[in-house]
């Protein structure tokens, strides 16, 4: 859906249409950020483009000076304004090149964090799509190293401006003077700028290549000498796969910049022999006239660099106009992710507040891009302060059944109603605000303890410490040195504490208090634990929730015992559904069987 599109949509449309699209999605968001790049560049410009014109005119002015008057005044004059004026230019151009690259720096830090932003806004069923992280490897790499950002797109631009500045004046001089001179330069610019057309193919081709291969070494290079995964490594002898696979993929990178640069090269030499022939016919050609008394020899050496400044700008003119394509081609992959359309319809609708009744009917679902469907007419209704339980194996479809209640998923048949009314029609941050899960992968931050509970909520301790109390951190927390101030990890504090499993798990069920959340939803964070450890924090928390809607989901029975419901799932469908009671009677019932194989834990 994502990257396979793209290079479609990439091929269909013309490069003009897509450098207009990058432009005018970049022009209004750099402008915001820093106009003065803009003024800077416009100012750097001009003042390239002058500069080249003070020798071609004044030294033509020296030459014949010196075989004519030899006025000495003149000749200074010449010589100071030679000596001055360039290198004035020349610093003054220098200089404004440094200021924009501050701003370069200050664009790259601005898109960095917009696309860190984006990520975390991609709808979640996205961030499942491994061409989705593709995309974003695109985007990011197409950004911030190929097109070389904001000052790489627009810089060409105003170059473009310089060269034909540069391009108009010395035209001027050569029709006059050697006319036959502009008809050769024009024709070999014409055949180099073929040539780059090629040489840019050829990069465009390997940086899509190259972009997989980076999600790869990202992945290899910089997760895995993360040191949470040092155990598995070590106690799995993981070490030498890993090493194995990274030399494959850094092999298959080395691979494609080879293959890049023995296409590029025999076109490099090409270009250089048609430019020393180009040389060779200029000087002939102009010496000649200066024999046969055509030209002066002023306007030879005027000439000479007339042709040079003409043929080097036509060649930055084309070449630049390539670069903008190929540029705008690797920021393009950051406009696409950027207006990436939504994985789920966001509707706006209010969510009133009261009560609220969840209803499942006839909800179907398979994962996109899979042909299993995981969940099959599920049929139940949740009513407030209800307390469900939702027990069943290991793959019978309880996670998934969270994650459609949460609209991280829609179903793919059926409709989950919120009060009588579609969930696709309320707004989607309000609906989400209605829960607080505690999934079995949590993750807690290398944040402080206070952060990772009420994250960028300014409340006072009071409420806090009640949380930290109730799901039973106090006396943890107050035998730290910097109480809820101590970081977790050791990430950004090597002071930080490494928090066990359970205070862990207690951790994450204080966050999801913290959310006063009306909905609140444990599935399986207690995975790890025995199955007596479990039970105890089912009880606990089962007070704690109190008239809250809450869903335990687990395949031990240590939640059923507290809840008013359970739903017994099993390949997909809800198999059996009732009281603790109803169901331990049922006859070769799934939940029987269960309860009684689990018992010894309960009783
Ligand atoms: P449970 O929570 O009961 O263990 P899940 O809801 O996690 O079960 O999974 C149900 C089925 O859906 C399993 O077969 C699982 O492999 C599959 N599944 C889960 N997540 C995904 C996903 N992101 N993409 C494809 N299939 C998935």
């Amino acid at each position: 859906m994502f990257n396979k599109k793209n290079k479609e949509d990439k091929n269909k449309e013309s490069a003009f249409s897509l450098v207009q699209k990058t432009y005018k999605y970049f022009f209004p968001v750099a402008w915001r950020v820093n106009k003065g790049f803009f003024f800077v560049s416009a100012i750097k410009i001009l003042v390239d483009a002058i500069q080249p014109f003070v020798a071609i005119i004044v030294s033509p002015l020296i030459i014949s000076e010196l075989l004519g008057d030899r006025d000495l005044n003149k000749l200074l004059i010449y010589a100071a304004i030679i000596a001055t004026v360039g290198p004035l230019l020349s610093f003054i151009g220098s200089w404004l090149g440094v200021v924009n690259q501050k701003y370069g720096e200050k664009f790259d830090n601005y898109f960095t964090e917009d696309l860190s932003r984006k990520v975390m806004e991609l709808d979640f069923q996205v961030t499942e799509d491994k061409r989705a992280l593709d995309q974003v490897e695109a985007a990011r790499t197409g950004m911030s190293w190929y097109s070389g950002g904001v000052v790489g797109i627009f810089s060409p631009l105003f170059e473009i401006i310089g060269q034909i500045i540069k391009i108009f004046g010395t035209v001027l001089l050569i029709s006059i003077n050697a006319p036959l001179i502009f008809l050769v330069t024009l024709i070999v610019v014409i055949i180099n700028s073929l040539i780059q057309n090629k040489q840019n193919k050829i990069e465009i081709e390997s940086f899509k290549n190259l972009s997989k291969l980076n999600r790869a070494f990202g992945y290899y290079g910089w997760q895995l000498t993360d040191f949470k995964y040092g155990k598995d490594i070590r106690l799995y002898g993981a070490k030498e796969l890993m090493i194995e696979r990274w030399e494959g993929y850094t092999d298959e990178s080395i691979g494609s910049w080879k293959s890049k640069s023995d296409k590029q090269h025999p076109l490099e030499h090409l270009t250089n022999i048609i430019n020393v022939s180009r040389d060779i016919f200029s000087y002939l050609y102009l010496g000649i006239s200066v024999l046969s008394g055509g030209i002066s020899i002023a306007v030879f050496t005027q000439m000479i660099a007339a042709s040079s400044t003409f043929n080097g700008s036509m060649v930055s003119l084309i070449y630049l106009l390539q670069d903008i394509v190929k540029k705008c081609n690797y920021a393009y992959d950051y406009v696409k992710f950027a207006d990436y359309p939504a994985a789920i319809e966001k509707g706006s609708r209010h969510i009133e507040d009261g009560d609220h009744i969840i209803e499942f009917r006839n909800v179907s679902f398979t994962y996109p891009n899979t042909d299993v469907e995981v969940l099959k007419g599920i049929n139940v209704k949740l009513r407030q302060g209800e307390h469900l339980s939702v027990v069943g194996l290991n793959g019978a479809g309880k996670t998934t059944f969270i994650k459609l209640m949460c609209r991280l998923y829609d179903p793919t048949d059926g409709e989950i109603l919120l009060d009588g009314v579609n969930i696709k029609e309320y707004d989607y941050n309000e609906y989400m605000s209605l829960f607080a899960p505690v999934f079995q992968d949590f993750k807690l931050f290398a944040f402080s303890i206070r952060e990772n509970i009420v994250l960028d909520d300014e409340c006072g301790d009071g409420e806090m410490n009640k949380i930290i109390e109730q799901v039973g951190l106090k006396e943890k927390t107050e035998s730290l040195e910097k109480g809820t101030n101590t970081n977790l990890f050791k990430a950004f504090d090597e002071n930080g504490i490494e928090p066990s499993g359970g205070e862990q798990q207690k951790l994450a069920i204080a966050r999801a208090l913290y959310k006063k959340a009306p909905v609140v939803i444990l599935d399986e964070p207690t995975a790890a634990l025995d199955p007596v450890a479990e039970y105890d924090i089912y009880r606990q928390f089962d007070s704690l929730v109190g008239g809250k809607t809450a869903i335990y989901i687990s395949h031990r029975l240590s939640s059923c015992k507290f809840c008013d419901r359970i739903a017994v799932f099993s390949e997909g469908v809800i198999k059996e559904y009732g009281t603790h009671e109803e169901l331990v009677e049922l006859d070769g019932g799934v939940y029987a069987e269960m309860f009684k194989a689990q018992a010894q834990y309960y009783n």
